[in-house]
């Protein structure tokens, strides 16, 4: 049993080329920075998953909270089948990210009053600008925490149509359309995803939705790491566990 009563989960099986692999990238892919950009994910490990996308016949995809033209940059030469934004962006691979939407009005308003909230009272604490979405990250300042939670809320008052969007030290304003388990459902519906066994790989609360719709359809839901009330079915315990997994020696 593991700290919360819960049984613990059995690792996923071995690699089948009969899969539809859905991986998330940050606390899966790639260790958290004290920064989100100073992210980066190791040659061996993109080259792998070059790799593994031709063995699935192209039925590997990115699913991520990032942008897709960071995760362009993040996995350079390739450009995989990626979903953005939590799924609110989506994109075959091979092709453009979609443009981006301008985003509202009063984001802009927040953009700046956060910026101005975290150079007079949390400095060590950050800002992403995501475009249509904003990030707060705390990993460097956890007591900024509460108030930046908060601050978070009382935004969201003012946009129509936002959600929260809640993770490991950070929260997030974001639309509300479209989410991790949307895109995979979206990608099942087309070639090469299409027919396949779905295997989601994901750490976060972003991933649940993906781990659900996994789920239903008879896949198989992987949590990276120990996080508690996880739909997933199986664990593997971090980064390094799935790269073993992939076969891809970092
Ligand atoms: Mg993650």
């Amino acid at each position: 049993m593991t700290h919360d009563g819960t049984p613990p989960l059995p690792p996923p099986p071995p690699l089948s080329d009969q899969w539809a692999l859905f991986l998330d990238v940050d606390g899966t892919l790639a260790a958290f920075a004290d920064q989100p950009d100073g992210v980066s994910v190791a040659s061996p490990v993109v080259d792998r998953l070059d790799e593994l996308s031709r063995m699935l016949d192209g039925a590997l995809a990115l699913v991520s909270g990032r942008r897709i033209e960071t995760l362009d940059a993040l996995f350079a030469p390739h450009r995989f089948a990626a979903a953005g934004l939590h799924g609110l962006q989506r994109r075959r691979a091979g092709e453009e990210p979609p443009p981006p939407a301008a985003p509202p009005a009063a984001l802009e308003a927040i953009k700046a009053q956060a910026a101005a909230l975290l150079r007079e009272r949390y400095p060590d604490a950050l800002l992403e600008d995501k475009g249509e979405a904003i990030a707060l990250h705390w990993r460097l300042m956890p007591e900024a925490a509460a108030d930046l939670q908060a601050f978070a809320m009382q935004a969201l008052t003012r946009l129509p149509d936002y959600h929260l969007q809640p993770g490991d030290h950070v929260v997030e304003l974001r639309p509300a359309r479209g989410d991790k388990g949307e895109a995979i459902a979206a990608f099942l519906d087309e070639l090469p995803f299409l027919g396949r066994r779905p295997v989601f790989v994901g750490d976060d609360l972003t991933d649940e939705h993906g781990f659900e719709v996994v789920n239903a359809r008879g896949g198989i839901s992987v949590l990276v790491g120990d996080r508690a009330g996880s739909a997933a079915e199986h664990r593997l315990p971090g980064i390094d566990a799935v790269y073993a997994w992939l076969g891809a020696g970092a």
